[in-house]
């Protein structure tokens, strides 16, 4: 980034299978700024409560074991809870299962929003639900990037099958309208568009296109404020 730019917070936010985390990623490097992938941070803190046998609605519990399930994000892109690489463990469909339902729960939002705000000193781009409504709601700019429900259950299964699992298309086009309701209609931090942000339809660009958009608005943000 330019000496004196300010470090501006980007945050991007939309439903299961927009194209978020590919975009996010690419803008954060195309701008210079630091990537926060907060989906990670809930999918690990799912992962690890699933496995103690702890169930969303077991709130004390999930505040004791939340204190002590110590989820980091490395800077070269992997995720670890307990000191264990769980990369690879949170991108399975089981959890993309059950995510959502310790996702709507209070005691795990309020341990989790800590941890990405932690990381906003020098700037970011963050994508999640939340990051525009909730975590970062003074960001310079907020994008809403959304597709139609058809899109992007086509591009999951293209992702699933290229890591070689099975897809069908009329599960994950259920499963992902599922998630999408879920994380809508939560009483906490529901998936919305943030007062104030731009809303971007993916369901005819690509990766590149949307990324190139992001860039330049954040571009135009930190060349009228260097004036
Ligand atoms: O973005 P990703 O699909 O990895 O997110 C997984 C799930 O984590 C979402 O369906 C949602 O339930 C939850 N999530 C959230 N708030 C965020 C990011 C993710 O509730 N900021």
């Amino acid at each position: 980034m330019t000496e004196g730019t300010k470090n501006i917070v980007v945050t991007i936010d939309g439903p299961a299978g927009a194209g978020k985390s590919t975009v996010a990623r690419a803008a954060a490097a195309r701008i210079g700024l630091p990537y926060l992938d907060t989906g990670a941070l809930y999918r690990a803190a799912a992962l690890k409560l699933k496995q103690a046998g702890i169930a969303p609605e077991e709130g004390e519990r999930i505040t004791g074991a939340l204190s002590s399930i110590d989820i980091e994000l490395l800077p070269d892109g992997r995720i670890t809870a307990c000191g264990e690489d769980v990369t690879k463990a949170i991108r399975t469909p089981e959890v993309d299962r059950i995510v959502s339902a310790y996702a709507a729960r209070g005691e795990v939002r309020e341990a989790l929003i800590s941890i990405q705000r932690a990381q906003a000193a020098n700037g970011l781009v963050a994508d999640g639900r939340d990051m525009g409504t909730v975590v970062f709601p003074d960001a310079e700019l907020k994008i809403f990037l959304t597709a139609s429900a058809e899109e992007r259950a086509r591009r999951r299964c293209l992702e699933r099958r290229a890591k070689g699992e099975e897809a069908d298309y009329d599960v994950v086009l259920k499963e992902v309208n599922e998630r999408d309701h879920y994380d809508m209609t939560r009483e906490i931090a529901p998936l919305r568009p943030a007062p104030g942000c731009i809303i971007l339809d993916s369901s005819d660009m690509d990766a590149e296109a949307v990324t190139d958009v992001i860039a330049s608005l954040a571009g135009e943000f930190m060349e009228q404020n260097r004036r």
